[in-house]
């Protein structure tokens, strides 16, 4: 692995994704400017230990990539934002820091993954509302893009990691092709223990209860958990939006915990959800009284955590942000106020322990070592959009026979220029079988039609 020369045209071609959330391309966050480059190891949702297991294996890698980044962005600073709890992991990774490298060594609270308030935690640092950590010198990767970056010289990216804990027989950290259906990766990890099970994909925080469970993987997944049907955190995301009105309407009374223990306004940011649930009451979700809601990072805490009714205002804050985007509005009130982060942030954290016993987590095993060999499925199914821009163009046909690493789908182009996007590539040797709108489907060993 040779990462001193790699390129941001490398890095596009090998179709790194931000691992850890929407999937932004990297190429182009390696474009900005910064003084730091942030590795985001801080893994806050529960039962997730996927960063601190690669890190472990592969922190040469990682550190390679954190690397790689700081000359892409001219930072002379990078610091690896890991909680200060895995001891282990930290001593492993201190001698193999680089010039400009150091450890930021984390408590153990949630949101502490979220970048805006990582940023603030590492380098004191307030992102202003709608605004990203370029805006105040920084560029946050996470610990699996780190090491795709440090790689994409050599191959691009086919696999994935991902931990799949809850109620399984052994909970683990797996590499996995992408377009591997999670029904294979949650039986890798011995499968379910308990009957229905429901997947939370993602995280129980914020992710998303996947029903159908032969939905592939892809670039971007970071977990799967397994909950049981009567599950609190279950019961409370099948909860339908006319559930949540009638029941927010009725229910809350204005306590504001949701707002006084916001990560997001406790770093000043305009949001208050209470104001949006007492929107509830005037049918106003989406009006401008609420136009806050607009930098909510759907972080879930109010909801899961804060609410003592057990409300929903993460939802409504939600439900609203996306509806003043649609309308194409904006915040155009005054001023943020960062001294609240000072005053207000370092005592409102909410501990991991505390959010685990409410979300009833605590009964799983809260581990998810890595397995050494990757999963081998028969079939993937590798999706064209795993990033955030246009989805890709199907680069083969039916028929093809692909070896792994070979271009799958293509970013498209208007107007002589790249859209926004990055390809995606074989994740097994195999023939392509099928080709559907969003899709395209690769059997291992499958002659040609
Ligand atoms: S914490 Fe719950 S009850 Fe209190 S204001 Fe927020 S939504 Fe209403
Ligand atoms: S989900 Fe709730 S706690 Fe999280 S940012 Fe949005 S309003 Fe704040």
């Amino acid at each position: 692995m040779s990462t001193g020369t790699i390129s941001v045209e490398q890095i596009a071609r090998a179709g790194v994704v931000g691992a850890g959330g929407a999937g932004f391309p990297t190429h182009v966050k390696l474009s900005a400017k910064a003084d730091t480059v942030l590795i985001n190891a801080a893994e806050c949702e529960p039962l997730l230990h996927k960063d601190k297991e690669v890190l472990r294996r592969h922190g040469e890698g990682v550190l390679a990539g954190l690397g790689a980044a700081m000359r892409l962005v001219g930072a002379a600073r990078g610091i690896v934002g890991i909680k200060n709890k895995y001891t282990d992991v930290i001593a492993k990774l201190r001698p193999m820091l680089g010039p400009g490298m150091d450890i930021a060594a984390l408590g153990d609270a949630y949101p502490a993954g979220d970048e805006f308030i990582m940023v603030h935690e590492v380098l004191g640092r307030v992102i202003p509302p709608g605004g990203l950590p370029p805006d105040v010198g920084a560029v946050v990767l996470n610990v699996e893009t780190a090491l795709n970056v440090a790689l994409a010289g050599d191959r691009p990216v086919t696999h994935t990691y991902l931990t799949v804990g809850g109620a399984v027989a052994n909970p683990v950290t797996l590499c996995a092709p992408v377009g591997t259906p999670m029904s294979q990766c949650v039986a890798a990890a011995g499968g379910p223990t308990c009957g229905p099970a429901n997947y939370i994909v993602g995280g129980v925080m914020m992710g998303y209860i996947e029903d159908n469970h032969d939905a592939v993987v892809d670039k971007t997944t970071g977990g799967i958990i397994v909950l049981p049907d009567d599950h609190v955190v279950v019961r409370r995301r099948r909860q339908d939006w006319k559930q949540i009105v009638r029941i927010g309407r009725s229910a809350c009374d204005q306590c504001s915990f949701c707002t006084e223990l916001c990560p997001r306004w406790l770093l000043g940011h305009p949001i208050e959800p209470h104001r949006a649930m007492r929107s509830l009451a005037f049918n106003l979700v989406g009006e401008a009284d609420v136009r806050g809601t607009s930098f909510c990072c759907e972080c879930n805490l109010c909801s899961l955590y804060s609410c003592p009714e057990d409300l929903d205002p993460k939802n409504v804050c939600s439900q609203n942000k996306r509806r003043i985007a649609a309308q194409g509005k904006r915040w155009q009130g005054p001023p943020f106020d960062p001294r609240r982060s000072e005053l207000h942030l370092p005592n409102r954290k909410a501990p991991t322990h505390r959010l685990m016993q409410k979300l009833g987590l605590t009964g799983f095993v809260n581990v998810g070592p890595m397995v050494d060999e990757p999963l081998a499925p028969r079939r993937v199914g590798i999706k064209l959009k795993q990033h955030v821009g246009a989805p890709c163009e199907p680069a083969v046909a039916v028929g093809a026979h692909l070896r792994v690493g070979d271009v799958v789908g293509r970013v498209p182009v208007k107007d002589s220029k790249p859209a926004l996007g990055a390809p995606v590539h074989a994740s097994i040797d195999g023939t392509v079988t099928a080709i559907d709108a969003t899709t395209v489907w690769i059997e291992a060993g499958c002659t040609s039609r």
